[in-house]
């Protein structure tokens, strides 16, 4: 299978830094996961993913636009991916991780991203804190 997008581009580096901004660790890649998803927690039980907005075609995003003219060519295989991502992320639900998708589009507001990702892990350290209390 083919390489969607490619691994360590620059939006996934810019999470990365955010995450690690945060104050948490990670494992990079994990190949022994479902669709080998880019940052894991395993601490957190936790995984959030970058996604290319035209690879992975994010929904009415402006950035998803596939030219008419190649519709043909694209289309089939952009269908695939999609229903890839869902399988991916059906699979890790079922054996117990958080999935949280971060579009490439989203890298541009920082700001924001920062919030929903500290949000997104401080549930989790909490949830773990009453657990283990
Ligand atoms: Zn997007």
């Amino acid at each position: 299978m083919a390489r969607i997008g490619s691994r360590n581009t620059s939006p996934e580096l810019t999470v990365r830094r955010l995450v690690h901004g945060l104050g948490y660790r990670f494992r990079l890649h994990v190949a022994s996961l479902p669709g080998r998803p880019d940052i894991v927690l395993p601490r957190l039980k936790s995984i959030i993913e970058v996604r290319g907005c035209f690879w992975h075609q994010h929904g009415k995003c402006i950035d998803s636009h596939v030219p008419k003219s190649r519709i043909g060519y694209w289309g089939p295989k952009l269908e695939r991916n999609k229903l890839r991502d869902q399988q991916n992320r059906r699979k890790l639900r079922k054996l117990g991780w958080r999935v949280c998708i971060v579009w490439e589009c989203e890298v541009k507001k920082l700001e924001a991203l920062g919030h929903r990702l500290a949000r997104f892990l401080e549930a989790r350290g909490r949830t773990n804190v009453r657990k283990g209390s």
